[in-house]
């Protein structure tokens, strides 16, 4: 029985590290295995380069004739690189990136073969991927999902498969997969701000969203993973006592990183430096055996494609180490969860990030602009930007004690504020002379000094401004990062194309010169926003309370917070902005609701087979060789044997009380299970899961990780906390 454990412990001791070796420089890796810009040069005509150039920048068609000669380059240049097959690799909702390889090999007849990739095998494909969630589009329209190549996130080789990102949609146009929406959304966000650019500078001609992950995760020893079914099938523990020693001491946060853990981030590194993933941080988390990974940031779509590749290697090459990475938000109870910061920033075409104050005046005017914009964006949107994070897994931190609150707010620090406070107090309409100039030199003019000395960092709050960037810190460490930035841009797009409307009119209806009117409308937004500012506690009980006055959404779990996904409100943002139809939101929203449903039913399942099958027949065990003490005792000792056996019996009744609630709550559980799966609506379903079947598991596990304690260590079967995470 316990057997298992034993053995997985002996195992992983005697692991020894293995020795990575960094032979070459960083630099002169980087990207060896990208088919960039540098490559193209070299394999592609003058023609086919500067036509996958102008779709990059542009998003200019490519033609037909032009699709087969970067296609025959890419093939040659693969097969330099020893590659035999290609793979159209796409993001469907399941949250996991998708691939089905073909050959370049094909027959020519007379018992000859070559190999062959043309434009149209890399522009357009049809999996037979059918059994992807498409929340019943294709039901609908009897159609086949189809990819299309993406040419602004360059191919790549892995392994010896050249993988060309693309999209999956239906073959009536409905995406079904994370970067489809996506791309629109930065559509959106382009031209939307473009337009506001335009204002400030006539030669801008397009805005680039930006995005910088931080990857948080768990690296734990591969057999001791291997011997917790709970980690196997949920990626989390379900079940287990607290280690005496946890995260109390603090030594582990940015401590010395551990040897294997350390050969692991290199051997990584490596892998992404091939790649084009341009990684460039690395520590120690707060909780023992928690790390991170944060690359520099980059162009949100190619920052999103990297990011989900990432978290597929980064399994891979765990696996050559004995270890197992965990990308659960919470894969143990007791210690701090996991996250990825989404950092996000808008630029320009012109080198100018339009989050960071410039220079003069006029540039600062233009932060202001789409400072005071995003603010206004999530203040707007806030319960739709809190579904664009909800998940089974990321429940366990929002709204659960865990940073961040699931109430969506904006830190901005105290400097910017008091700013926000000066502009709120300007002169309706025209504006006299002596104004602006105060404005302009003492308000605004100020900004670059007050953003130096901004260094108060509030932890607690899920969406914050960090100098020069926003960072959304609520999104969970294993979500696809394509889903937030595709909410996050869309709601700033809408945004910014409101206020250029506004403004427009103040200065054709009200004869107001252009920085007048920018003022006006800022100073109408600043005072509609400040209910979603804040810097306090996040963690706080007050904070609920005030943010319940203020009217914020505090949604604690995924099956209420995703309800804000198919409001009318948001259905008609997504449709304005072109980003997604009708028909796409609400199959998003019915495939997250079932894939919520689903977590739960697999966490309820294996947390009822662990109660059962592993824990109560060990507590039995361990009860029968207590009865045998006793009987033993009372042979030797006759009449005074209650009083030498007085502890055992009572450990006896203590083991019998806890295996009758197990086996009572489990039976209720299963039975609630039942129930909820009898109902049709998909909305009832996922809320009877999340309310009545899911408080059981805190209840039986109660009872099994008290079993833990009174157990003896010898027999119990689940590998302990202490040494999930201190085996190093
Ligand atoms: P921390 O938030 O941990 O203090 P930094 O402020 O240095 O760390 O940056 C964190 C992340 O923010 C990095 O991944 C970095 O690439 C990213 N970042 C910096 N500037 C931008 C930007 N303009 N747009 C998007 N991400 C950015
Ligand atoms: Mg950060």
């Amino acid at each position: 029985m316990s057997t298992l454990r034993f053995h997985a412990i002996k195992e992983s001791l005697s692991f020894k590290p293995l020795q990575i070796q960094e032979k070459e420089r960083r630099s002169d890796i980087f990207g060896k295995n990208v088919f960039n810009e540098n490559t193209m040069r070299q394999y592609l005509t003058k023609d086919a380069f500067e036509s996958v150039l102008n779709a990059i920048q542009y998003g200019k068609k490519i033609d037909r004739n032009m699709a087969d000669q970067v296609a025959s380059s890419m093939k040659d240049w693969a097969l330099s690189k020893g590659v035999t097959h290609y793979t159209h690799w796409f993001q469907p909702l399941t949250g996991a990136t998708a691939e089905k390889h073909d050959a370049f090999f094909e027959t020519i007849g007379g018992g000859m073969a070559i190999e062959k990739f043309g434009g149209s095998q890399l522009v357009q494909q049809e999996p037979d991927a059918s059994s992807f969630p498409s929340g019943g589009i294709r039901n609908t329209f009897e159609a086949r999902g189809y990819t299309a190549w993406d040419p602004t996130s360059p191919a790549f080789v892995y392994g010896t498969t050249l993988c060309i990102p693309t999209i999956f949609v239906a073959y009536t146009g409905e995406a079904l997969d994370y970067k489809t929406p996506l791309l629109r959304a930065l559509n959106a966000v382009d031209n939307a701000a473009t337009d506001v650019c335009k204002y400030f500078d006539k030669n801008v001609k397009k805005v680039t969203s930006s995005l910088g992950w931080e990857q948080e995760y768990f690296l734990i020893d591969k057999l001791l993973a291997a011997s917790r079914p709970d980690i196997i099938l949920t990626g989390r523990t379900l079940l287990g006592h607290s280690s005496a020693k946890g995260q109390q001491l603090d030594d582990h946060y940015f401590g010395a990183i551990p040897t294997r853990a350390f050969n692991f981030m290199r051997e990584l590194e490596t892998e992404c430096m091939l790649l084009g993933i341009p990684v460039k941080t690395r520590h120690n988390e707060v909780a023992p055996n928690q790390f991170e990974l944060a690359p520099i940031f980059e162009e949100a779509n190619l920052a999103v494609d990297h990011n989900s590749l990432l978290m597929d290697i980064m399994g891979r090459v765990a696996s050559r180490h004995n270890l197992k990475v965990l990308l659960h938000e919470k894969p143990f109870a007791g210690i701090n969860g996991s996250g990825k910061h989404n950092n996000w920033s808008l630029s320009t075409d012109t080198g100018v990030n339009l989050l960071s104050p410039g220079k003069t005046p006029m540039s600062n005017l233009q932060f202001l602009t789409f400072f005071v914009n995003t603010i206004k964006a999530v203040h707007e949107n806030e319960s739709i930007l809190r579904a664009a994070i909800a998940s089974a897994s990321n429940d366990h931190r929002l709204g659960a004690n865990e940073a961040p609150p699931a109430i969506i707010s904006v830190f901005i620090g105290e400097q910017l504020t008091k700013v926000l406070e000066e502009l709120e107090g300007v002169t309706k309409g025209k504006l006299s002379p002596e104004e602006k100039t105060e404005l302009k030199l003492n308000v605004i003019g100020k900004i670059p000094d007050v953003l130096l000395d901004n260094t108060d960092r509030n932890r607690t709050s899920p969406f914050a401004f960090t100098g020069n960037k926003f960072e959304f810190r609520a999104v969970g460490s294993m979500a696809n990062c394509g889903n937030p930035m595709t909410v996050l841009n869309t709601i700033v797009a809408k945004q910014l194309k409101d206020f250029k409307v506004e403004v427009d009119a103040l200065i054709e209806k009200k004869g107001l010169k252009k920085d007048e009117a920018v003022f006006n409308v800022l100073r109408e937004y600043i005072k509609s926003c400040r209910n979603i500012l804040f810097e306090g506690n996040g963690y706080g009980k007050a904070w609920e309370e005030e943010a319940k006055r203020r009217g914020l959404s505090n949604n604690k779990t995924t099956p209420e917070a995703l309800k804000a996904k198919v409001s009318k409100e948001a259905i008609s943002l997504f449709e304005e902005m072109n980003v997604m139809s009708k028909i796409e939101t609400e199959a998003r929203y019915e495939i997250e609701m079932e894939a919520y449903i689903m977590h739960i039913q697999i966490e309820s399942r294996v947390i009822g087979d662990i109660a059962r099958n592993h824990i109560v027949p060990t507590a039995v065990k361990y009860q029968n060789i207590l009865i045998e003490n006793v009987k033993g005792l009372k042979e030797i000792f006759d009449k005074n044997f209650t009083s030498v056996s007085k502890e055992q019996i009572n450990l006896i009744e203590e083991i019998s009380g806890h295996i009758e609630a197990i086996n009572a709550k489990v039976t209720k559980m299963i039975d609630e299970r039942r129930k909820a799966n009898a109902i049709s609506s998909v909305e009832d379903r996922a809320l009877n899961y999340c309310n009545k079947v899911k408080p059981f598991f805190e209840d039986i596990r109660y009872h099994c990780d008290k079993l833990e304690l009174l157990v003896d260590d010898e027999i119990w079967p689940l590998t302990k906390y202490r040494e999930l995470l201190f085996t190093r």
